[in-house]
């Protein structure tokens, strides 16, 4: 079976992971310190681990202070994390049309849905690329609204030479099985503002006040004050352990990724039907490879996925419009067109570092065949 994507594990991680299980402490402790250091050099810039992406989400909101009656914008098409993680802190997420070149989010649709109770702006760094983020920025600046990054498909990407998240005012990653660097679960946020980073160091530990500074001598805090409602979101040294060594195999996973996304592109420039993101890999650390075949319907996507995994190959789709699902849908008079027209079209097809060319030459034939 091609899986569509899978975790890359070497005798490294396991060795780290054996080391932490005989060292007897599990929790947060030294190893995650050790992973926001190296962190913190990779992005040059302070970061802070919890248990997943969409609690580096949650948290990252919670600290700007978004809360019930607020609005966040963020696109329609992404993992249905971003939404349940503003939806999280009381505030509404306010789906957005795409652009269609980047699947990222249409700014002249977002500026449409803007009322007073709009806060935040989330940009999802689909598939691993930014989009126009130099325009972003200048929108958020424009009407005042706070940036929250959601650069889960985005590790490892850069952008005007720099990490992806480097720059930003918050940046949040995930590093779940299949993300570019996984430590089993996890995730982090990457600031520069001093208040929002000592907000989330205090509210991943339930809020209790100062406890990572504890916890990182492999301590814990006893006589301790909260102020603020916490979650029990901190990150284990299980989990960093897998992490320090995933982010030191980066650039070899990097290069599998885009010489596989690169082959992807070279392969399907061929076919009128089908279309791709004209991703700069020189960049971009792709996390999927999403394509478009134009004129399928969701019964022929149905049937071609069934096709392919007859044949061993494995696809999936990235991602239903988050407004046509029961809990986030609305009745907003401007509809999302472009989403709503591509979703049926749209497909990701295998993409890990432990692929071959032969493999994606398989799947290409196999799909070809399929469509024309
Ligand atoms: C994976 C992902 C998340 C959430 O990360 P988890 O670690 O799974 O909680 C958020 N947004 C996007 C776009 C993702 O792909």
């Amino acid at each position: 079976m091609i899986r569509l994507s899978k975790s890359d594990i070497s005798l490294q991680e396991k060795n780290a992971v054996i080391k932490v299980l005989t060292n007897e402490f599990l929790g947060m402790g030294e190893e995650v310190r050790n992973f926001e250091s190296d962190l913190s050099s990779y992005f040059d810039c302070p970061v802070a681990c919890v248990s997943n992406g969409t609690a580096a989400l949650h948290l990252s909101l919670q600290a700007l202070g978004i809360g019930p009656g607020d609005e966040v914008l963020v696109q329609t098409i992404t993992y249905v994390a971003s939404f349940q993680a503003i939806s999280a802190t009381g505030a509404k997420p306010i789906a957005c049309d795409i652009d269609l070149n980047t699947l990222t989010i249409d700014l002249k649709d977002a500026e449409k849905r803007i009322t007073d109770r709009t806060k935040a702006i989330m940009l999802v760094h689909y598939a691993g690329g930014v989009g126009n983020l130099d325009a972003a920025y200048q929108f958020a600046k424009n009407f005042g609204l706070r940036v929250i990054e959601d650069a889960a498909h985005a590790f490892g990407s850069a952008y005007l030479g720099c990490p992806v998240g480097s720059n930003a005012d918050i940046a949040c990653f995930s590093f779940d099985g299949i993300k570019n660097i996984t430590s089993g679960e996890g995730g982090c946020v990457v600031t520069k503002d001093a208040n929002i980073l000592k907000k989330i160091q205090d509210t991943r530990l339930l809020g209790v006040e100062n406890d990572t500074k504890a916890r990182f001598s492999n301590s814990r805090s006893w006589d301790f004050d909260v102020k603020m409602q916490g979650w029990r979101y901190h990150m284990s040294d299980i989990m960093a352990a897998i992490g320090r060594v995933q982010l030191k195999r980066l650039n070899d996973f990097s290069k599998t990724r885009r010489s596989l996304a690169r082959f992807y592109d070279n392969a399907l420039s061929k076919y009128q039907r089908i279309s791709f993101i004209k991703q700069d890999y020189n960049s971009v650390v792709p996390h999927i490879y999403p394509i478009r075949i134009s004129g399928l319907s969701l019964e022929d996507r149905e049937q071609l996925r069934q096709k392919l995994e007859i044949n061993g190959i494995q696809i999936g789709v990235h991602y239903k419009p988050n407004h046509l699902l029961s809990f986030f849908s609305d009745d907003s008079i401007n509809p999302r067109y472009k989403a709503e027209s591509i979703y049926s079209e749209l497909l990701s097809l295998p993409l890990h570092t432990g692929l071959k060319q032969v493999d994606i030459e398989y799947v290409i034939s196999n799909l070809i065949s399929e469509i024309l």
